[in-house]
């Protein structure tokens, strides 16, 4: 959306740091939706949008899970924001706990990255493994189906 800069009265982008016409920093602006997650919110969205597999992955985006093998972050009820894991034993490792936010979700963000590039990179492998295992008539049976 286009947007008023406040100094030089230029149109601008609201996802603009700064007015294109006098440099000016744009104090209302908008972080790119395809940007890094900022808030548990944002990051709830960016999980929704890509379609990821959550609960498969052991993430649990504003929850404290209290089952083994897990990754997550919530507020507490203090408002402090604390991202976890737990081990395999139940054991919780604290990897943050403190006011903030985009840090917090960022610990976590990176690691949900790491594991969606992990999947991708494991997924053609375990194809190419069942395309193997099929007999070639039967293959064709199947593919008859398919389609
Ligand atoms: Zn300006």
């Amino acid at each position: 959306m286009k947007q008023q800069c406040e100094y030089c009265d230029f149109m601008i982008d609201d996802t603009d740091e700064v007015c294109s016409n006098c440099g000016a920093p744009n104090e209302h602006v908008v972080r790119a939706a395809t940007g890094v997650p900022q808030t548990i919110e944002e990051l709830k969205a960016f999980c929704a949008e890509k379609n990821l597999p959550l609960e498969k992955m052991r993430f649990f985006i504003g929850e404290d899970y209290k089952e083994p093998k897990a990754f997550g972050i919530f507020e507490d009820a203090q408002g402090d924001f604390v991202v976890y894991k737990n081990k395999a034993d139940g054991s919780r490792a604290i990897r943050y706990e403190g006011k903030d936010e985009s840090y917090a979700v960022n610990e976590i963000y990176q690691k949900l990255k790491a594991e969606i590039n992990e999947r991708r990179a494991k997924a053609p492998a375990s194809i190419k493994k069942i395309r193997v295992l099929i007999p070639k008539d039967l293959k064709s049976q199947v593919l008859e189906k398919f389609f």
